[in-house]
């Protein structure tokens, strides 16, 4: 089969099934081979790896991964992709398609048979209207991962890079920062995808760490703790901590904390590092 990482090659199987793009599944095929090898690069995807790529598309990089890896499982969710995928992928026997929803499979199992439980690379040219849950999702259920190396909306590829201080952080940045080191390889203009989608994107990858950067007692609390300090941006912690619903902590022991910590009884979760977040739901943890 053709690369498709060339537009005129894309267009004509488009063309062949007479393909519908589906708007609610984020379809925006790449169309630029030096992208597409830009992200195998990045991803540093060898024959010892065992890839996952969500949302192959009509197989696009899945054909990249497939020549570089030594196994692929590509998870699409519109069933009228499966059939192209078939030609698209006939020339490769280590490709597995498999016709779900990514939030809906488990992830794990798949790891297990294909890579004997072993770390596996995640490639993708996202869907971005679920980006944030595909990505927590994978690091909260703890698939055992080496990188993330993703496409997506550029807005978003910043909000996981920066630190405290700046517009973007928030909740996805200090989620992201827990679990890896984020790193911006490539910014991708709209005219390398068909259709072209009516925002900036980037290249993100996320090396996972072996050991998180900060010890917590309880991560699911300083999870909560961190979204309930986004949830109410423009308020105090002492104010919107003490108010949140299910975190039944009172504005007293927030404060308490703070002070312990050397904080202002003022101060907003936005100038806070996630070292200083760790502290602050130890701190509340041990006051249950
Ligand atoms: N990888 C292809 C490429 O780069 O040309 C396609 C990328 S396109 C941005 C996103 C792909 O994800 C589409 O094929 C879409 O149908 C698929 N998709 C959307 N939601 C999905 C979901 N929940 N689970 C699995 N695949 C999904």
């Amino acid at each position: 089969m053709a690369n498709l990482g060339i537009p005129q090659n894309t267009i004509a199987v488009l063309q062949k099934y007479h393909f519908n793009f589906q708007k609610k599944f984020g379809q925006n095929f790449l169309i630029d081979t030096s992208v597409l090898n830009r992200i195998i690069s990045a991803a540093e995807i060898t024959k010892e790896d065992c890839v996952l790529e969500i949302g192959p598309g009509i197989g696009t990089m899945t054909q990249y991964l497939a020549e570089s890896a030594r196994e692929v499982v590509a998870v699409e969710i519109d069933k009228a992709l499966i059939p192209i995928l078939e030609d698209t992928l006939s020339a490769y026997d280590n490709v597995t398609v498999i016709n779900d929803d990514i939030l809906k499979v488990d992830i794990n199992k798949i790891v297990q048979e294909k890579n004997s439980g072993n770390p596996i690379k995640v490639v993708a040219n996202l869907p971005y209207y679920i980006t944030t849950p595909i990505i927590m999702g994978l690091f909260e259920s703890h698939v055992p991962l080496k990188s993330i190396t993703i496409m997506v909306q550029k807005e978003v590829a910043d909000r996981m890079q920066v630190g405290p201080g700046t517009k973007d952080y928030g909740a996805l940045s200090l989620g992201v920062q827990y679990y890896a080191k984020p790193e911006i390889v490539a910014n991708v203009p709209p005219n390398c995808f068909i259709p072209r989608p009516n925002v900036g994107s980037a290249v993100i990858r996320l090396t996972r760490f072996n050991e998180p950067p900060v010890q917590v007692k309880d991560e699911s609390r300083m999870f909560a703790l961190i979204r309930a300090s986004f949830n109410q941006r423009r308020k105090t912690l002492v104010n919107g901590l003490g108010n949140a619903a299910g975190l039944s902590v009172t504005k007293e022991q927030v404060r308490a904390a703070l002070e312990q910590m050397g904080l202002p009884a003022t101060v907003r979760g936005e100038t806070l590092t996630l070292k200083q977040f760790a502290r602050l739901s130890n701190l509340l943890t041990e006051k249950q």
